[in-house]
């Protein structure tokens, strides 16, 4: 390992010993940066890597709101403004109660290199509470987003730092959001993306994560000479990205056998009926052992990692991270899987990745797989400057394109700096480059 990345690195564990996650990014990131740095000595001198890994702000905040018992509720509110070399800051909202100061760090430093992945002019940032928006009512989430956004509007703008989506935070969620941004600045701007079609939202944003990852995984079989074609497909979660992700893989000929929420999963041998998912998800919001009594023949089964138990040829963990770890990895290398493309952020653990890199597994990292959803989110931002709608088809094009130029890249990086098919390497490697570039070119900011 290159000696200035090790140093840079260290000092960062010394420095955030307590936040986990976050060291967690930093480590894949940061050992895959290694041969970047021994071609790059200038590097250094630059203060490049100690520059950045260090977010440019962190804001935090607390979010005061009544429930409906007229009870004053307490949260913490968080905005990490990561890197802006090259864009104003771009990244989503996570509202769960496992968010905190790591969480939010280790999803911004992976949205840095995602955004530049996707060729767009977007930095990194993200954030989010950990207000819990499960078994809330509407005017619950009403009053948080209202406050929450009360103290974040200071802090946004359309040129300035565009917030959108994440976990717990859907076109419901930002609809409240923007509404309170409108009303406290008299401003109608693209402040957020992911908004609904009718007030400033983009056509193929709510498919856009799912539909991506099916697109990059789709060049990434074709370079291996493979396809999805009649293939075993294994999705987590049952959110945004797993439904989406479920609806372009079936449209590619993938039969998906099993889905899961936090709570278990279910296993239908004549592949998932997406409807009655979107239903039970999307409609009632209510929990995915309903399927199992909905569909007949369908099991549930409790527990939410057996999932990579049920034999198949491609799996996707689309629900959150560290879902995957190395039993999962190798219950699925057991059961024949050819491919695992991540469609949520960091879900395989550090040990499982290796795994599936060691043995020979197609893998697609988090950060060039799941970049379609900021991608469409620019597209967003670029219709609201132009006060423009493209239509579904313009916009899914554009997408698909994007998609299979980052594979390209990646592939083409991996395999420039000495570790072919490695796309952790070619993901962490062709997005830092860019970054990279712009910080040197923009002085000691
Ligand atoms: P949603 O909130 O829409 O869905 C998350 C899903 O994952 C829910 O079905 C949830 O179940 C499930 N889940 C949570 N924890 C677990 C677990 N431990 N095991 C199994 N299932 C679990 O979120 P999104 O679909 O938007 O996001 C999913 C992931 O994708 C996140 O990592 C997010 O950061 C990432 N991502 C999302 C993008 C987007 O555009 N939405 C863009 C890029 C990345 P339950 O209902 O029980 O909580």
């Amino acid at each position: 390992m290159n000696a200035y990345v090790t140093k840079v690195y260290e000092g960062l564990k010394a420095r955030n010993s307590h936040e986990s996650e976050f060291l967690q990014a930093a480590w894949e990131i940061l050992s895959s940066l290694s041969p970047v740095f021994d071609k790059h000595p200038e590097y250094e001198k630059l203060g490049l890597l100690d520059r950045f890994v260090e977010p440019e702000r962190i804001i935090q905040f607390r979010v005061p709101w009544v429930d409906d018992k007229g009870q004053v509720q307490v949260n913490r509110g968080y905005r990490v403004q990561f890197n802006s070399a090259i864009g104003p800051y771009k990244g989503g909202l996570r509202l769960h109660p496992s968010v905190n100061l790591s969480v939010i760090k280790f999803l911004g430093f992976e949205q840095i290199l995602k955004n530049s992945l996707t060729g767009l002019p977007i930095g990194g940032g993200k954030g989010g509470s950990d207000f819990d928006p499960k078994g809330k009512s509407d005017t619950e989430i009403m009053h948080f987003c209202q406050s929450f956004m009360t103290e974040l509007y200071r802090h946004v703008g359309a040129d300035v730092d565009v917030p959108a989506g994440d976990i717990g935070v859907g076109a419901r969620e930002i609809g409240y959001l923007y509404g309170q941004y409108k009303r406290i600045t008299g401003l109608y701007t693209g402040v957020l993306t992911g908004k609904g079609l009718t007030w400033g939202g983009s056509l193929a944003r709510k498919e856009a994560t799912g539909y991506g990852l099916c697109y990059f995984l789709g060049a990434m079989l074709r370079k291996a000479g493979k396809t999805a074609e009649g293939k075993r497909v294994v999705i987590s979660g049952s959110g945004n990205v797993a439904i989406y992700a479920c609806q372009k893989i079936t449209q590619m000929g993938g039969k998906v056998v099993a889905m899961s929420d936090s709570n278990g999963y279910v296993v239908d041998e004549n592949g998932i009926d997406l409807s009655v998912i979107k239903q039970i998800k999307e409609v009632e919001r209510g929990r995915i052992y309903e399927y199992a009594k909905r569909v007949k023949g369908a099991v549930y089964t409790e527990g939410c990692r057996g999932i990579w138990t049920v034999k198949c040829d491609i799996a996707l963990p689309c629900a959150t991270q560290n879902e995957l770890d190395l039993e999962g990895a190798k219950a699925l290398v057991a059961n024949g899987v050819t491919a695992v493309a991540e469609g949520a952020n960091m879900p395989s653990t550090l040990d499982a990745t290796s795994y599936f890199l060691d043995n020979g597994i197609l893998f697609a990292p988090a950060k060039a797989a799941n970049a379609g959803g900021v991608a469409v989110s620019a597209l967003e931002m670029s219709q609201n400057s132009q006060r423009l709608s493209w239509t579904f088809e313009e916009v899914d094009g554009k997408l698909k394109g994007i998609m299979e130029n980052i594979f390209a890249h990646v592939d083409a990086a991996a395999e420039e700096y000495g570790t072919p098919g490695n796309n952790v390497a070619g993901a962490n490697i062709a997005g830092f480059l860019k970054v990279a570039d712009a910080m040197v070119a923009q002085g000691a900011v």
